[in-house]
């Protein structure tokens, strides 16, 4: 079977929605390729809003946050290693897009920043309100518009004749097809479900990785880019968010004690033994998840059974990290409690069933079954309770608050906890009108990227800034899709 339209959209994505609705917008022919059977990827899945500036909602709330404000964040975030033009076109378009998203069925409220440590700073996060049905709003919108989606069908091949995209071979029930074109919009989100690729590219052991990104994402789109001569040095950055307790013997394994206790902070040492950081990072998701990073992928939470017995019946007046970001969802208040755990014991029992978490009644077995030596544990524990004795924490700065439990009495239980990314970020070099670049600055004529897939807006790492990944693949895929218009419109 052939194919013909203007342009072809590679992953049903937040970016890949944002530049194919662009395009139908303008008149022009557009087929969606999808190669799950859902449209959405992280963007529906995983994403719960995007970043914006200015916006209308912003406004009427009073605030002051200004673009510049955001530039300035982002480029000293990033250390000037970041594009600045592209940058700056994410952001000068983001208010605009709230409206636009709202335009094509996706409506957003302006909530609290949804971390404990971004209150203080100026509102940013804009919710999603009702995600799948915007989704199928938008499907329907674009089907109604002229578009055609193909869902259950892989973006193989770019074709690229002198230089200029003529097609894209496509894998589609069992056969390979060609669809002919003059643009193309490659939005398929990255790598991070490629094991080879993230083995690569990243900076520690994969085996400690834990992914909660599309798996469907597996670099097809660098690949394709790379084979007509962009420029994809860039790999490397990942979403680092957080960090998980992950059963690798059972990956569905969940226990709320045990995830509500990883959002604290309590103790932490690194595989070799010693406490790294103010736990209290835990309160920021992408720093939690660079520390964790740095520290090769993983760390330990440590309590003691005096801190066991204490939460089993007592209410914790510490704040569960991850609570505002689910409350705010619900729209409802945030308690700053956590507990009692009235089943800690057993939950703690069926995490070292589970091999993610190790107990001995003494330090020296704990250190032996955790593979570090004895005397650096014993070193950084009794630091540590020298610590929480003096309620000042002269060694991390952690707030005196949380130093509220020596780690003194056995049995001690030591708990991982895992790097954990949501995608991949960057890869292929762009500019600002999401043109893809080889490796000399020079535009490939009809191809675009956008999304996780481009290069642009990040350094080594996420910036803290709230729904900033979403907000670039949304703003990038309508900026991709504008100048696929522009480049048929000057045809
Ligand atoms: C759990 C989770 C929570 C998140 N929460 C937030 C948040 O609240 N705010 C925020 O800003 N960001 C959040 N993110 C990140 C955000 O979702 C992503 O940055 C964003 O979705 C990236 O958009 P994209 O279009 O590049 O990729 P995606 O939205 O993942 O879309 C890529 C699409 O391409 C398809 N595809 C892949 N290969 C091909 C191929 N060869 N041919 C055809 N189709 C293909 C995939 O199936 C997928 O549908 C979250 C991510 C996760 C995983």
């Amino acid at each position: 079977m052939s194919y013909q339209t203007e342009v072809v959209v590679i992953g049903a994505g937040a970016a890949g929605f944002g530049a194919a609705l662009t395009c139908v917008d303008a008149g022009k022919k557009v087929i969606l390729l999808e190669k799950g059977d859902k449209v959405g990827g992280a963007g529906l899945f995983g994403a719960q809003g995007l970043f914006a500036v200015e916006s209308c909602q912003q406004k009427a709330d009073g605030s002051s946050f200004t673009v510049k404000d955001a530039y300035s964040e982002l480029m000293n975030y990033t250390h000037y290693r970041s594009d600045p033009t592209i940058t700056k076109a994410i952001l000068e378009k983001s208010a605009e897009t709230i409206n636009w998203l709202g335009q094509h069925g996706l409506k957003t409220e302006l909530v609290n920043n949804t971390q404990e440590v971004h209150q203080d700073h100026p509102k940013v996060y804009h919710q999603y309100i009702d995600k799948f049905a915007a989704f199928d709003y938008m499907v329907n919108y674009f089907k109604n518009s002229g578009g055609r989606l193909l869902t259950k069908t892989t973006a193989s091949k770019l074709i690229n004749e002198k230089g200029i995209i003529s097609g894209v071979e496509i894998r589609r029930n069992q056969q390979t097809d060609i669809i002919k074109c003059q643009a193309v919009i490659v939005a398929d989100g990255g790598y991070i479900g490629n094991s080879e690729m993230v083995k690569a590219n990243l900076g520690i052991d994969s085996s400690n990785l834990y992914s909660m990104g599309e798996r469907k994402a597996t670099g097809d789109g660098i690949r394709m880019l790379a084979e007509i001569g962009a420029d994809v040095k860039h790999l490397g950055t990942f979403e680092n968010h957080a960090a998980s307790v992950v059963s690798f013997q059972n990956p569905k394994w969940h226990n709320a004690t045990i995830f509500t206790l990883t959002n604290l902070p309590f103790l932490w040492i690194n595989r070799e033994g010693s406490r790294f950081v103010n736990e209290a990072i835990c309160y920021d998701f992408a720093l939690w998840g660079n520390i964790t990073y740095t520290m090769g992928g993983y760390y330990y939470f440590i309590i003691d059974q005096n801190t066991v017995d204490y939460l089993k019946n007592q209410t914790l007046n510490w704040t569960d990290s991850f609570e505002r970001t689910f409350k705010s969802l619900q729209n409802q208040p945030v308690t700053h409690k956590v507990g009692p755990f009235p089943r800690i014991e057993s939950d703690l029992n069926e995490a070292v069933e589970q091999h993610v978490a190790w107990k001995d009644n003494g330090l020296k077995g704990l250190a032996t079954k955790l593979n570090i030596p004895y005397h650096i544990l014993k070193a950084n524990l009794d630091g540590y309770n020298q610590i929480v004795k003096t309620n000042e924490d002269t060694q991390f700065y952690k707030p005196a608050k949380y130093l509220q439990f020596p780690v003194s009495q056995g049995p001690f239980y030591a708990v991982r906890a895992n790097s954990t990314s949501l995608g991949t970020i960057g890869g292929v070099k762009t500019n600002s009108k999401m043109q893809v670049l080889t490796a000399n600055l020079k535009s490939i004529s009809g191809a675009y990227v956008a999304g996780n897939n481009a290069t642009g807006m990040y350094d080594t790492s996420y910036p803290t800034l709230e729904g900033i990944s979403c907000s670039f693949a949304w703003n990038s895929g309508r900026i991709a899709g504008e100048s696929a218009v522009q480049q048929l419109i000057n045809l």
